[in-house]
């Protein structure tokens, strides 16, 4: 079929290998991805049903690209194949199976947010100290626990664990994970993890359930293998056990998210599961330049634990890669913005065409600012979610306890907002009554009268009966009329329609937003059920990617190098190459989390089509105090032939800046980087001897002056005159110093000789 001749012959042997194991590890830009979504193609060309394919991929937007590719293929079958992150899959299956685990069918998806406050609370009730019991902290231990699948039970009674939380001095861990699990579970809530933990408990408890999905998913793919964990292996595997018709591909030299417990050692496993694997090698890129996979390459090659591979490019050669240095982060965004301005005119791009990569969200403000000031479009990827602004979340609040009334979360999220004299205090008894009773919040608000006594019962019960009201108009009418309602009776709207400052105003757009977002959910043609509880569904597992109205737009891509995973530019800025921002300061204790460091550069590298730059600054501000910075070690170990310099001078406002001295010595220091890098100092005067002013400076008389000459400034050196412009006596003279690049100097002022 003609779809398959877009392939080359181990692309097309992974694509007609339909049957039994299969898997492919190649680097990065080799065609795996679209080995999956070609492969999903050809399995419906074979007649497979839609419903029988599940595939899983690491963003909701990789999934959703991909469903439009096979669409353009197979047509509007593609609708009805499984494919989604694991998250969002396996959402979809556990409110099918909720009550067989004891939850509720809408059961709510605690976010990250939910989760720490709830933890927080937790803490406070078991008089921990919060600095040993950091929340952060204590989220990440049961995150990883839930991923290597211990439950709460299972934690107590593993002596080493508990040892090690003993030796820590965080002897209530057990502890704290058991009265979280409870919590949630009291709440008929789960968190992130718990999605994928429930899902192996139902797979492992309930045969039958298992059954049920081992034949619906008759084949099964997984796009980005090496970032799986534990708990996403062994569904997979469960999942494949009756057909093992499962494709796996991935890249261990792009693995990096060990630090939330993904394990490389699954693709080593996989051929132990399956010793019947068909392993299909892919080793040519089809993405970058000969230039970009020669840089990838000599990274790459630092890094002691790797599968060997072979990549190489049948592209052009491509331009070479530019290094910048800049004096400050301020510095570093207008080089790029300029870059992209210059490039973009000169090769007739679009915006769309170049995106930048950093280590940290924080360093998006520099790059923002510049492309700003020179009317640069950009979107930021990965940031914020819409769904977590404050006021958006008050609202879901409430769309969550109309469904769910358990959510204790929403319950004391909202109880006094907006206001309605439901105090601290009044709350703090709601919760010992429910502790005292065995029972939940929810039955102490439902029935204030019972249980609370005198105002405050009133208030708690009118609260209740809101709620109860609320649950009523949600069983007869559409989302959006169900979220109007909501909007207007709990007064949310009326509270954030009177705040008149820019910020209120802004809230006031966001809510009205939303409720645009549900008209056109409850518009929608092509889904049946309609209520807000469908549309709530999988609402905490959005990121702001997903809420994206415009997807092509032509904007600058802002994103972290993290959610850059898959994607690729032809034109990609790689900022921040300093030591302790990339390398992380908290990398650098061990060789795993260097090497895994590492890898993210190589991801980041590996985005780019057609040109790549890189660049640092040699100061930066950073936690609120101004940093001087060495170059990143990674820039070290690229391949030099691959590089090309460019070290501008900062435009300085004055000559006489008393910065400059300091910033002079980095930028020279600068210059030897791939030599061992002493530390900047402040000095005053370290001019190198050549720069010491020598007889004969003097303000310039333009007269003498003609383009090409060569001068001698008395601070910046030898130079040569490329451009007059101007009319005495403010002549400009552009000049290209030797060591300095090209400055722009007011004549009457500049120290110059001709020499
Ligand atoms: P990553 O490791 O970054 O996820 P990948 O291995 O998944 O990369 P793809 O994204 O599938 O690689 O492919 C990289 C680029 O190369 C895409 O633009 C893809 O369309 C193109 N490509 C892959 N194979 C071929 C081919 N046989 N012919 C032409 N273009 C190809
Ligand atoms: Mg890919």
């Amino acid at each position: 079929m003609d779809y398959l001749a877009g392939l080359n012959p181990s692309q097309r042997g992974a694509v007609e290998q339909t049957k039994g194991p299969v898997m492919i590890v190649a680097g990065a830009g080799s065609g795996k991805t679209r080995v999956i979504t070609y492969r999903v193609a050809h399995l419906v060309n074979q007649g497979v049903d839609p419903f029988n394919i599940l595939v899983l991929t690491f963003t909701n937007k990789a999934a959703k690209e991909m469903r439009e590719r096979i669409k353009s293929v197979v047509g509007a079958e593609a609708k009805n194949i499984w494919m989604g992150t694991f998250h969002s899959v396996f959402a979809r299956i556990l409110r099918v199976e909720a009550e067989l685990l004891g939850y509720p069918k809408n059961f709510t998806i605690y976010d990250t947010d939910d989760s720490k406050s709830l933890l927080r609370a937790i803490i406070k009730e078991m008089n921990l100290n919060d600095k040993l019991y950091n929340v952060n902290h204590v989220y990440g231990r049961i995150s990883s626990a839930k991923n290597n699948l211990i439950s709460p039970q299972e934690y107590n009674k593993n002596e080493a664990i508990l040892a090690e939380d003993h030796s820590n001095g965080r002897g209530q861990l057990g502890q704290l994970y058991m009265t979280y699990a409870q919590r949630c579970y009291r709440a008929g809530a789960m968190d992130f993890d718990d999605l994928l933990f429930k899902t192996n408990v139902l797979l492992n408890k309930y045969p039958e359930v298992l059954h049920k999905y081992q034949h619906q998913f008759r084949y099964l793919m997984v796009d980005e293998y090496q970032d799986t964990n534990f708990s996403q292996y062994l569904i997979v595997k469960r999942l494949a056990a009756v057909n093992e018709n499962i494709c796996v591909v991935g890249d261990d030299a792009q693995s990096i998210y060990a630090f939330r417990g993904a394990n490389i050692q699954n693709i080593l496993n996989f051929q132990k599961d399956y010793p019947d694997v068909k392993v299909f090698k892919l080793e040519q890129n089809y993405r970058s330049t000969k230039m970009i996979v020669d840089a990838a390459n000599s990274i790459i090659a630092n890094n002691k634990n790797q599968l060997e591979k072979n990549v190489f490019s049948d592209n052009e050669e491509g331009e070479k890669i530019k290094v910048s240095r800049a004096f400050s982060d301020n510095e570093e965004g207008k080089i790029i913005a300029e870059a992209i301005a210059q490039e973009k005119s000169l090769k007739g791009l679009y915006f769309k065409d170049f995106a930048i990569l950093y280590r940290t969200n924080a360093q998006s403000r520099s790059m923002e600012e510049a492309l700003r000031k020179i009317g640069i479009p950009y979107k930021i990827y990965g940031g914020t979610s819409f769904y977590q602004r404050k006021e958006i979340k008050d609202l879901i609040a409430y769309f969550r306890l109309t469904f769910n009334p358990n959510d204790e979360e929403a319950l004391k999220r909202v109880i006094n907002y907006p206001r309605r004299g439901i105090g601290d205090t009044t709350v703090e008894r709601i919760i010992v009554a429910a502790d005292q009773h065995q029972t939940r919040l929810w039955n102490i608000v439902e029935n204030a009268g019972m249980y609370l006594d005198g105002r405050s019962s009133s208030s708690v019960g009118n609260f209740g009966l809101m709620i109860q009201s609320f649950q009523a108009i949600a069983k007869t009418n559409t989302a959006f009329d169900t979220a109007m309602h909501i909007a207007q009776h709990t007064g949310i709207l009326k509270d954030l329609y009177e705040d008149k400052s820019v910020e209120g105003l802004s809230r006031y757009e966001n809510i009205q937003e939303l409720l645009n977002g549900i008209k056109e959910f409850s518009e929608r043609e092509d889904i049946e059920e309609k209520g807000l509880d469908v549309f709530m569904q999988d609402i905490a597992l959005l990121t702001n990617d997903d809420n994206d109205k415009n997807p092509n737009a032509d904007t600058v891509s802002l994103m972290t190098i993290h959610s850059s995973k898959g994607l690729e530019f032809p034109v990609v800025f790689v900022v921040g190459l300093e030591e302790n921002l990339f390398p992380s300061q908290l990398s650098l204790n061990s060789r795993t989390e260097l090497e895994e460091e590492r890898r993210l550069f190589y991801v980041a590298v590996t985005r780019a089509e057609k040109k790549l730059y890189l660049s640092y600054a040699t100061s930066r501000y950073r936690f609120g105090s101004l940093n001087n910075c060495e170059p990143s070690r990674f820039l070290d170990e690229l391949n030099p032939a691959c590089l090309e310099l460019d070290f501008r001078p900062k435009e300085m406002k004055s000559e006489n800046n008393s910065a400059f001295n300091s910033e002079r010595v980095a930028w020279q220091q600068a210059d030897t980087f791939t030599k061992p890098k002493p530390k900047v100092v402040k000095t005053t005067s370290i001019l190198p001897k050549a720069h010491v002013p020598s007889e004969g400076f003097k303000p310039s008389d333009t007269s003498v002056l003609e383009v090409g000459m060569e001068v001698e400034h008395e601070r910046f050196g030898f130079g040569k005159v490329i451009n007059l412009e101007g009319n005495k006596p403010d002549i400009k003279a552009t000049i290209f110093f030797k060591e300095l690049g090209q400055k722009q100097l007011l004549l009457k002022f500049a120290k110059l000789r001709v020499v």
